[in-house]
């Protein structure tokens, strides 16, 4: 038959059949097919090949959700004589994985504050396997200086690692700086619909075979129709983030002004303490931000719950805004004390700002400021 689907068939398949045992024989000792989904399937390598490209990695590996993706690669690296050096600042699942499931185990983790990046540098010095970064934060924004850790790092042979979710590829390109694996949430920015669970690793060749062999093992790949979606979310990932980083810059300036509100973090800023960081490292700044307004708790509560077209939602990323008070949800689980120590009061507000009109959402926000 000619013609071909334009669209990427979905390969709602377990496994696969062979003409001969010889065949099969081939492709599990060379992986030069397919043999089972759990190893690679036809859809999911699709949206592995486009991936590899968006960030100028060799592969792209894709796993069910960004944290299968974060905890397939970090363990992929480690053995008994590993030291990982990480920033305080990484998303919760990850701040877990590093700081309470590893030490467990018996590895030796050490955490530094983006503000103590001396410290950061001192313990690169003194010797580690692997660099774990995530730039920029959640929810306050911060922005690190990747290139000059990449290069400490790689003196002292560790691979070094970047959650680069919030930045998505559109406007951070990590490989730039050296960095050998990137680890995207496609939840957020990718999947861009608030419509599926998934992850994605980029990597060169030499580091391919041992995240591969250890998703095999640990079973976190993306499932097929998934990988059908990240690959729709994919083909519109430019437009829609270019859009949400002038939407995003539009509402910043607007709440920089307005006088309930206390501070805005959002890097576009001049007054952002990374400012500087970003406008030499990042295309774009991005469609995130924190602010914090001029009420208690209540009053935070009061505007949250006003707000009508901003969503009371956690996650990110997506084509919908959606709003957050970290201490409700995210951040939880840290005591007043580990909250002041990070930055984050009872008045902050975390913004995902998504495609729609800007006019909109700042009438949104200014109609529920009003109420505090
Ligand atoms: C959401 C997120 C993750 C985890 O991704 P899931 O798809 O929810 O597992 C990791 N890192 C960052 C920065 C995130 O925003």
């Amino acid at each position: 038959m000619k013609g071909k689907a334009v669209a990427p068939p979905v390969y709602l398949t377990a496994t696969y059949k062979f003409e001969s045992s010889d065949d099969l024989i081939d492709v599990v000792q060379n992986r030069s097919g397919y043999i089972y989904s759990r190893w690679d399937n036809p859809t999911v390598r699709e949206a592995e090949k486009i991936m590899a490209g968006l960030e100028g990695y060799d592969e792209a590996l894709g796993f069910s959700s960004g944290m299968a993706a974060i905890t397939t690669a970090v363990m992929a690296f480690q053995d008994r004589n590993s030291k990982i050096v990480a920033m305080n600042e990484v998303y919760g699942g990850t701040f877990q994985l590093l700081y309470d499931f590893l030490p467990r185990l018996g590895m030796n983790v050490v955490g530094l504050g983006c503000d103590h990046l001396d410290q950061l540098y001192e313990e690169i010095e003194s010797g580690l396997t692997m660099l774990y970064l995530e730039t920029p934060t959640n929810p306050l924004l911060r922005v690190i200086d990747i290139k000059p850790l990449v290069e400490a790092a790689h003196r002292k042979g560790a691979i070094v690692l970047i959650d680069s979710t919030f930045a998505s590829p559109v406007n951070q390109h990590p490989k730039d700086f050296g960095v050998d694996v990137v680890i995207h949430s496609a939840t957020k920015y990718l999947g861009g619909h608030h419509d599926i669970t998934a992850g994605f690793i980029c990597c060169d060749k030499e580091h391919f075979g041992a995240i591969w062999e250890y998703r095999k093992v640990m079973g976190g790949i993306m499932d097929p129709w998934t990988a059908f979606l990240a690959l729709r979310g994919i083909s519109t990932l430019e437009l829609r983030v270019l859009r949400q980083n002038e939407n995003a810059m539009k509402v910043a300036q607007f709440l920089d002004r307005h006088p309930k509100i206390k501070v805005v973090n959002y890097p576009g800023l001049h007054s952002h303490p990374d400012h500087d960081v970003a406008t030499r490292q990042m295309a774009g700044f991005g469609g995130m931000m924190s602010f914090d307004v001029k009420a208690d708790f209540e009053g935070t509560k009061r505007f949250m719950d006003h707000l009508k077209l901003i969503k009371l939602a956690t996650s990110l990323g997506g084509v919908t805004s959606l709003a957050n008070q970290p201490i409700t949800n995210t951040h939880a689980a840290l005591n007043p004390e580990e909250r002041a120590k990070a930055g984050i009061s009872e008045s902050l507000v975390r913004l995902s700002v998504g495609i729609e009109d800007v006019n909109l959402l700042i009438h949104d926000l200014d109609q529920a400021l009003a109420m505090i």
